[in-house]
């Protein structure tokens, strides 16, 4: 797919660029520029068509006041990263399963299917089109959004038949921000993120809007994430708004919940797990609850638990609060394997260590 080429003739100055660049925090700050596809569905379910690739100049979307996206939701996103190496080039982290899992949960909105190729294409165009606007230092990357929604005027309840996928991408320092402490979560008790045959293994917007009214509980709290769990069943674990979690036993075992339909897999998940069956451990994806995870940090056989995802990467849980019980230590400094994946991976993506699964595709 050819993309027409529209640059920005207001595109931020060097010394406006540095000033962001300086301090980028996570997601408040913007490129120059937008990718854009738009589809128009066919006669037949299948006969749709993705039109009008255009790099643009980054701004607000003109669509109408009835577009179905604003009313039913029906959105989809992808996050990724593309990070600066040594000598200059850009990099990407397995595009090719974000694009995989975008069209899965395109699936399961009704959105229609973007050929990965063009996927990596609007990822390849973005960053080469603002790459002065990838970071260079330790922990930095240029963040990168793609996202498709329903533009389509009108408000009949069905799927929409104009679509338009999006990519927009913004510079981030650390996301946590500051040195890597463990964070303490907190449990949510009255809100469930995802349910039994629902969204929770999409990548959708909706799902983030379930979870903001327990991330205020949190907050509240003293926590920054919440940990839902099935909790109308036996409390299995499921993961975080926006982290899978992970568990590292006393005789190194590697556990992370098993992928039941209300967990988001992802990609930072699926590559912890063969790092850690490359060095020889043991991994078990099963079902673990509230209870068992109590009992085994009291017991000492759960020694370390940590979040993972593209944003903060991975981020160690030292206490986790359910009501007013701890479990956990909230000044317990990070675990050993949790902190040497870490270095691994950040290792393989920022270009110093070996990437022996090619996982890594160059944008620039
Ligand atoms: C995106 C996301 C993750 C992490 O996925 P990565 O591909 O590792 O970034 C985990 N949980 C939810 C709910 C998510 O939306």
């Amino acid at each position: 797919m050819e993309f027409t080429e529209n640059p920005s003739s207001n595109r931020k100055s060097a010394e406006e660029r540095a000033a962001v660049l300086a301090d980028p925090g996570f997601g408040d700050f913007f490129t120059d520029h937008t990718v854009v596809v738009d589809w128009t569905a066919g006669s037949e379910a299948d006969t749709g068509q993705w039109h009008d690739a255009r790099v643009e100049p980054y701004g607000p979307i003109a669509m109408d006041p009835a577009a179905s996206v604003l009313h039913y939701g029906q959105e989809i996103f992808e996050g990724l990263k593309a990070y600066r190496h040594e000598d200059g080039s850009v990099w990407t982290f397995r595009p090719h399963a974000n694009a995989a899992r975008l069209n899965k949960s395109a699936v399961r909105l009704a959105l229609p299917q973007l050929d990965e190729d063009v996927f990596v294409d609007s990822l390849r165009k973005i960053v080469s089109t603002d790459i002065d606007w990838v970071p260079t230092g330790d922990g930095e990357a240029l963040y990168l959004r793609p996202f498709m929604i329903a533009t389509e005027a009108f408000l009949g309840v069905r799927a929409a038949r104009e679509v338009s996928y999006r990519v927009i991408a913004s510079p981030a320092g650390n996301y946590f921000g500051g040195e890597l402490k463990p964070v303490g979560i907190w449990v949510s008790k009255n809100y469930a993120r995802a349910g039994r045959g629902g969204t929770g293994s999409a990548k959708c917007g909706g799902n983030y809007a379930a979870s903001l009214v327990a991330q205020l509980e949190a907050e509240e709290n003293g926590c920054k994430q919440v940990l839902f769990l099935d909790s109308f069943n036996d409390n299995a674990v499921e993961e975080l708004g926006g982290m899978n979690v992970f568990f590292v036993t006393k005789d190194g075992t590697l556990v992370t919940p098993a992928l039941t339909g209300t967990i988001l897999e992802g990609v930072t998940r699926s590559s912890v797990i063969q790092l850690a069956k490359d060095r020889g451990m043991k991994v078990e994806e099963r079902k673990i609850t509230l209870d068992e995870w109590r009992d085994s940090v009291a017991s000492g056989d759960i020694t370390e638990v940590f979040a993972c995802g593209t944003a903060a990467v991975i981020t160690p849980i030292g206490v986790l609060k359910n009501g007013e019980e701890l479990i956990g230590d909230e000044n317990a400094p990070a675990g050993e394997v949790t902190m040497s994946i870490r270095e691994e991976l950040l290792g393989i993506q920022r270009g110093t260590v070996e990437d022996r699964h090619g996982w890594l595709e160059r944008l620039a």
